[in-house]
């Protein structure tokens, strides 16, 4: 394949003073309708082949991406031709389901031309907010990250039933921004961003470059100041930014509508900006600190404790004992010797694999679970020192 050419965009993220400039890890919420077009259901061809361009660029200069696509039932329902403005249930998760398989094969088409590779990941809340299948989630994903190729995020809106649906992406991009430590997440909407009022019907409608706090007022505005083709309007985007800021990951809304979005936020695109309240490490040692019980304890030999004191995983050859039930993904509490804490972090094994484990060289663990392949009882991503190096 040719890949297509990208020298020409303006799309320099090393240039100061951008909201994009340091940005290592970045989360792009793309909404229905920009990928497709309302009028008549087909993909905005186009547009999406400018913005896997963007994402080239911004990926070639070293960025990770993940993008967190709608489109799904919009692409379905005109395939299947299910045209009435209401659907039943049942025909929105069977629009979803076909229109899923057409919206990952547009991003995988629009993105191959530049050697990018796809994966698809659909997910639920109880993915995003039950601990276990969050660490896993988590995992595939930086994997996927990890090898090179770029996620492509969407709820499960085929199975998930209604008590069990974001039914909206914005919350669902914040979540997966938080999840994986991203720096910022900008939402590609239909506005550019936040006004004190709504801007169609006022003219002393303000529109805010930047919103520090999320304030009540703040709040009042958004129920104000609908957006009227995105599906969760301007209250989840909200609620995305307090899940976003507070996890560490700033927030960006602004209009994707015109072709290269992502170089127009560059170059100085209107947009509402959202500053994180922290770094995304800093709320992560926060969360795994503060918010788990401890259900294990691991001690650790000398050797293991130098690992862990120069950034290294805990490997399972350096533990000397293993206590307490924990499962897969539990907090445990890493110790030396002596019972002096260490660290703590959240388990790569449950208490009967960790037990087996211990002691033994990684060949030799590689296999021994079955479904397992990876040989770190805490991965160093999961793990927060306690103690000072002696
Ligand atoms: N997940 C839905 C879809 O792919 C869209 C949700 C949203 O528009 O926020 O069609």
């Amino acid at each position: 394949m040719v890949p297509i050419e990208t020298d020409s965009l303006d799309l320099d993220s090393s240039k100061k003073n951008h909201p994009l400039s340091g940005v290592e890890c970045l989360t792009i919420k793309v909404g229905s309708a920009l990928l497709v077009d309302p009028e008549t259901g087909a993909l905005r061809q186009q547009w999406l082949t400018d913005l896997a361009a963007d994402i080239a660029v911004l990926k070639s200069k070293g960025m990770q991406i993940l993008i967190v696509t709608s489109g799904a039932i919009s692409l379905g329902r005109s395939i299947l031709n299910l045209t009435n403005q209401t659907l039943p249930l049942p025909q929105i998760q069977a629009a979803a389901s076909v229109g899923q398989v057409a919206l990952s094969e547009a991003w995988r088409d629009a993105l191959a031309p530049h050697n990018i590779t796809t994966g698809q990941i659909l997910l639920t809340p109880n993915i995003t907010e039950e601990r276990r299948s969050y660490i896993n989630a988590r995992a595939t994903i930086s994997t996927l990250l990890g090898l090179g190729a770029i996620p492509i995020i969407n709820e499960n809106d085929s199975v998930a039933t209604s008590e069990i649906r974001y039914g909206d992406n914005d919350r669902l991009s914040a979540r997966v921004a938080s999840m994986i430590g991203a720096d910022c997440l900008v939402l590609l909407s239909d506005v550019d961003g936040l006004y004190t009022a709504r801007p169609e019907s006022n003219i002393d409608a303000e529109h805010l470059p930047i919103v520090k706090n999320i304030t009540p007022q703040i709040e009042a505005m958004a129920k104000g100041a609908a957006s009227h083709l995105s599906r969760g309007g301007m209250t989840t985007k909200i609620d995305a930014a307090k899940i976003a800021t507070q996890s560490g990951t700033s927030m960006i809304i602004t209009n994707g509508t015109k072709s290269h979005p992502l170089t127009a936020i560059i170059n100085g695109a209107k947009h509402t900006f959202f500053p994180a309240k922290r770094s995304p490490a800093a709320a992560r040692k926060r969360w795994i600190l503060g918010t788990l019980d401890v259900k294990g304890e691991i001690y650790i030999d000398a050797g293991a404790s130098k690992a862990l004191f120069s950034g290294k995983s805990l490997l399972p050859i350096g533990v000397t004992r293993v206590k307490g039930e924990f499962e897969h993904g539990d907090a445990v509490s890493i110790r030396g010797e002596q019972g002096n804490e260490i660290a703590r972090g959240l388990a790569g094994m449950n208490k009967e694999e960790a037990n087996l484990a211990k002691g033994k060289k990684s060949q030799t663990i590689i296999g021994m679970f079955g479904h397992m392949n990876r040989t770190e009882l805490v991965h160093a991503y999961n793990l927060v020192l306690i103690a000072t190096k002696e």
